[in-house]
């Protein structure tokens, strides 16, 4: 364990501040991130703006790198490479990269576990072992830039899938963004970045008045009630009825697009009763549905939809005029499927 601050865990304001304590002028913040988030470099004895007692200075106050890769799997068709970081207080987190075609997609996690217990994700399975900060979530997008910028390469997108939930560690998850997002930051545009929340109402809100340009996808996977509670347990807490009106909100109130996730498990929610109950809650206002075929965990016995469940479901969304897409199992023999972040 260290107590040396993460330099990724300061915002440009607390960095300038960090430099006033020292008596050092300003514009060594915008220095040093320039040096973090345009030249990905974390070793302070690279950063070639700053004079030689500085350097030395940050290396023994400053940490620049706090996970530390422990394992590293690749699928066959070298599209999907999943990391296992351990934290610096020791957690375990997993974070993806998907390459297909052009799009270089990263999937980021916020918390190490999970404490929702969606019964058939795995995170959910191993339940909450801590928070991640700010710098910690930064620094996952920061490794895979960098791994990406050694070959010429650079991230199109981020989505917050990984695991934990976003919306239940909401101030780091955003300011994790806000840097990713700073024009002097990583600059990285919010509309590549998608955040997935498995649906905390009173944090739906918050996001809709703080209007950020980020996509919002909402974890639903069941239609009714009596469903969804079993799937989702958050569900009697914060009910569809309550959940899809948050929804409606967000979209009126930001004009934005929203999606809505629906993993398909054979006989569960893959019936056409389920469809039906869907359309009737959200044909009103401008959502993308995005069904993912049951990526198979330990802890959940039930299989992914055949795909001719999963065509008539989303042909039944068409013809009630519900846009709707299948998103493909990728990276499903390294479980890197999003749900399937577990640690082994
Ligand atoms: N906690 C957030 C984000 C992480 S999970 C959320 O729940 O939205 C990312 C997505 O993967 C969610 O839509 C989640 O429901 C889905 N997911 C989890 N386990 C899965 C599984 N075994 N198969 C398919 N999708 C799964
Ligand atoms: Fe947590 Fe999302 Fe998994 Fe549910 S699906 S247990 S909210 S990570």
């Amino acid at each position: 364990m260290t107590d040396k601050v993460l330099v990724y865990d300061l915002d440009l304001d607390q960095l300038i501040g960090l430099f006033g304590e020292w008596d050092e002028p300003k514009y060594r913040a915008a220095q040093i991130w320039h040096d973090l988030y345009k030249q990905l470099q974390n070793d302070p004895l690279d950063f070639s703006t700053l004079p030689k007692g500085l350097r030395n200075r940050l290396v023994r106050n400053v940490l620049f790198r706090s996970l530390s890769k422990e394992a590293e799997s690749i699928s066959r068709d070298h599209q999907t490479q999943k990391v296992l970081f351990n934290t610096k207080s020791g957690y375990k987190i997993e974070t993806v990269l998907m390459q297909y075609e052009r799009r270089r997609t990263l999937c980021i996690s916020t918390q190490s576990g999970c404490g929702i217990g969606c019964v058939f994700c795995a995170t959910g399975q191993m339940g909450f072992q801590q928070n991640l900060s700010s710098g910690e979530i930064i620094e996952q997008v920061i490794y895979f830039a960098r791994q990406l910028a050694d070959h010429d390469d650079r991230l199109t997108n981020i989505v917050v899938m990984g695991m934990g939930e976003p919306f239940q560690n909401y101030d780091a998850t955003m300011a994790a963004m806000d840097t990713l997002n700073h024009p002097e930051g990583f600059n990285f545009g919010a509309r590549r970045i998608t955040i997935s929340t498995v649906g905390l109402t009173p944090m739906i809100e918050r996001f809709t008045k703080e209007k950020r340009q980020i996509n919002l996808a909402v974890s639903l996977h069941a239609a009714t009630n009596d469903l969804r509670d079993e799937l989702v347990p958050i569900n009697r807490q914060y009910p569809l009825e309550n959940l899809i009106e948050v929804c409606q909100e967000y979209v009126s109130h930001t004009g934005r697009r929203i999606t809505f996730e629906w993993a398909m498990i054979e006989g569960v929610n893959d019936d056409l009763a389920q469809a039906h109950s869907l359309a009737d809650r959200i044909e009103n206002f401008l959502c993308h549905v995005n069904l993912i075929p049951l990526n198979p965990t330990q802890g959940f016995l039930e299989s992914a939809s055949s795909m001719s469940k999963v065509t008539s479901f989303q042909n039944y969304l068409h013809s009630r005029g519900i846009s709707c897409t299948t998103r493909t199992r990728r990276g499903i023999e390294i479980d890197a499927g999003c749900g399937q972040l577990a640690t082994k």
